[in-house]
């Protein structure tokens, strides 16, 4: 149970209303009773809290709920068609974004895509008209809260800057002062694995678990880490860069400069890769293009269409992918201890080619402690994950107690 803090007053009210907040997101309908038992806050502070919260709208009166006895109590619920959030997946090749209501249910989605490199104007422009346009979008009645962004690469969550975007080749980019100056909303930049995490954490498959693991195996390879139900960001925000961990000590160069990293063997476009180089080397392959020299058109997409035809060499390819992540998996889970992996990105939705090698290796390889009750799935929130994630960055900071988010929560938990 979350107990009442103490401080200032200014600062225990808004604490107590958050308090108050989250606990009819997660228990409503629920009386103002039972909100009071849960909460340990008096009856009067509760009843005050629910009167604003109403005159706000961010709570509706539902139904009547059983009596004990006397009088029949009023149950209260989310009002979560009144309010809309932004969510923005910035990928490697598009923009992908969403608004939704107070319990991430999908408003309207939009998808644009992004070219090559993008400078940051370019980039910013593309992301702000993205966002206008689901901003219009949203129904006269409904209040949008902020914006929350999924963004590849290094983020500095804090400052809501995108450090450095690799693959779109973007470095400093103030991704959140451009949004907030230009929308007057509050914005929050997470890395696109660690909302996906949040994001699973809530509404998927993270809700009932303490400790868990996203990996996206995509164009790139990263982990989002929950820990006691926090993120787990490290001390320069990049824990978790499971994607740069060394798996093949004479394995092919990486984009980060490095050899043998598990990204420059897993990722899409490095499976693609493999496929080219074993056919270059004379193997047969219902992959072959009509011309050999057009090998490089090859994609990952590509193999997996052959895999499921039954082309050996395809299916060899995920075989191994799927090994080489159960080994990187099973030395995460021998540092972590998690109860579940989720798997998401364009790769995992291999599904069984990739996850069958890869339970096998990781079940093979890991301590029976360790994996006796682990569970490995795939995302249920599929490639909405991290844009459903993005949507979390916000609601969290409307719900959850300051003391588990950050300083920023206190500040913006008034609508
Ligand atoms: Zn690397």
């Amino acid at each position: 149970m979350i107990k009442p803090l103490i401080g200032s007053f200014q600062l225990m009210k808004s604490l107590n209303r958050t308090l108050v907040l989250t606990t009819i997101r997660n228990l409503g309908p629920i009386s103002r009773a039972d909100i009071a038992k849960k909460t340990m806050l008096t009856p009067p502070t509760v009843t005050n809290i629910v009167s604003e919260l109403l005159e706000q709208k961010f709570i509706i009166e539902s139904e009547v709920g059983a009596s004990s006895g006397g009088r029949k109590p009023i149950l209260l619920k989310l009002n979560s068609r009144s309010f809309a959030i932004v969510g923005v997946d910035v990928g490697i090749t598009s923009i992908k974004s969403v608004l939704t209501d107070l319990d991430a249910g999908l408003i309207r989605e939009l998808r644009c895509p992004l070219p090559p490199r993008p400078d940051a104007d370019t980039f910013l422009e593309l992301l702000s008209r993205s966002v206008a346009e689901l901003i219009a979008s949203a129904a006269a009645e409904q209040t949008v809260l902020g914006i929350g962004v999924g963004m590849h690469g290094l983020v500095n969550p804090e400052e809501g800057v995108s450090i450095f975007a690799p693959n779109l080749n973007l470095r400093l980019v103030p991704i959140r002062a451009v949004l907030e100056s230009e929308f007057g909303l509050p914005v929050y930049v997470e890395n696109d694995v660690v909302a996906m995490a949040l994001g699973e954490l809530w509404f998927g498959g993270g809700q009932l678990t303490d400790h868990f693991i996203c990996v996206n195996i995509g164009v790139g390879v990263g982990a989002g880490i929950v820990l006691n139900r926090q993120i787990f960001r490290g001390s320069s925000y990049s824990a978790g860069e499971l994607g740069h961990t060394t798996v093949d000590l004479n394995g092919p160069r990486c984009s980060c400069g490095n050899y043998g990293c598990l990204q420059a063997l897993v990722s899409g476009p490095a499976i693609a890769e493999s496929v080219q180089n074993e056919i270059a080397l004379g193997r047969k392959s219902a992959l072959l293009p009509p011309v050999p020299s057009d090998l490089a058109s090859i994609t990952g997409e590509h193999v997996y269409e052959a895999a499921l035809q039954g082309d050996v060499l395809a299916l060899e390819a995920f075989g191994k992918a799927g090994r080489l992540l159960g080994i990187s998996l099973t030395n995460m889970i021998h540092t972590l201890n998690p109860q579940k992996i989720i798997l998401g990105g364009g790769v995992a939705q291999a599904g069984d080619l990739l996850t069958g090698p890869l339970n096998e290796t990781v079940r093979s390889r890991a301590l029976e402690s360790s994996v006796t009750s682990l569970v490995i799935e795939t995302s249920q929130l599929g490639d909405r994950a991290t844009a459903i994630g993005a949507v979390t960055a916000v609601l969290s900071r409307i719900f959850e107690l300051p003391q588990l988010q950050g300083e920023a929560a206190v500040s913006h938990s008034e609508p």
